[in-house]
């Protein structure tokens, strides 16, 4: 008992700076929005956790960055004071190398998703290597450093991804297939009603549909309390040490 209030005290720590700034932009936001868009849930600041009440949830977006939806997002996240996690695609990131810099100058976190979105599994090293390791690489020469989870493409990893990884490998515990049929209320409810303390969503910002899913998520988990974060942060509040080679696709606690 007294272990477990003390690893609260520590996550509630380490969150208070994401909370007050997404407290302040949530207050912010409401201030600005006609009061019709605020009445549906009365219109809440939500209220600083009690000590151990705190919920964490991750959300991931996979297949970017497409600059126009990947836009909206990062300015919709931006106004809500969310951080989420960016598994890119090399092919896709030249040309668009201000878009990630965004990301990570305003607290998101970027991973690799291959150069081409191929499946790993199966590769021999080389054709590994010129998907993992090279997007590796691009994304070392537009952010400067080379601190990238991995989200193999369809969740698909064997012997041979986890050995060549170089990184942590992140699945994924809720998935509302967003890609299926791009309908922003059911992905909503999907993702709302699955949430849990510990969650990491899997969803892509190249979908129209998304973006106005995942701005609707954070405004509805935000009145359930729910803080949201990137997946490093995720972790690192619940003291689990991401380890090169091994597969994470929850925090529960
Ligand atoms: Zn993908």
């Amino acid at each position: 008992m007294e272990n477990r209030r003390y690893r609260r005290k520590i996550a509630l720590l380490s969150g208070a700076a994401v909370l007050a700034l997404a407290l302040l932009a949530g207050a912010a936001l409401r201030a600005a929005l006609p009061a019709a868009v605020t009445a549906e849930g009365g219109a809440e600041v939500p209220l600083l956790p009690e000590d151990g009440e705190e919920k964490l949830i991750a959300l991931t977006f996979d297949d970017g960055p497409r600059r126009s939806t990947t836009t909206a997002l990062l300015d919709g996240l931006a106004e809500r004071g969310v951080h989420a996690t960016f598994f890119l695609i090399g092919a896709q990131v030249e040309g668009s190398e201000d878009v990630v810099r965004r990301m990570e100058a305003e607290g998101h976190q970027v991973g690799i998703h291959t150069y081409d979105h191929v499946a790993l599994t199966g590769l021999n090293r080389a054709d590994f290597d010129a998907q993992v390791g090279r997007t590796r690489n691009l994304l070392e020469d537009v952010l400067g450093h080379r601190d990238f989870l991995l989200r193999p493409p369809y969740g698909m990893t064997d012997a041979s991804v986890k050995a060549w990884a170089e990184c942590p490998i992140i699945i994924w515990s809720i998935d509302p297939e967003d890609w299926r049929d791009q309908n922003t209320p059911r992905e909503v409810e999907e993702v709302v009603s699955q949430a849990r303390d510990g969650a990491i969503v899997l969803m892509h910002d190249i979908f129209p549909a998304s973006v106005d899913a995942a701005l609707q998520i954070v405004d509805r988990l935000h009145g359930q309390g729910y803080l949201f974060v990137t997946v490093e942060e995720l972790f690192a509040a619940r003291h689990i040490q991401l380890e090169a080679g091994k597969s994470y696709s929850n925090a529960y606690p």
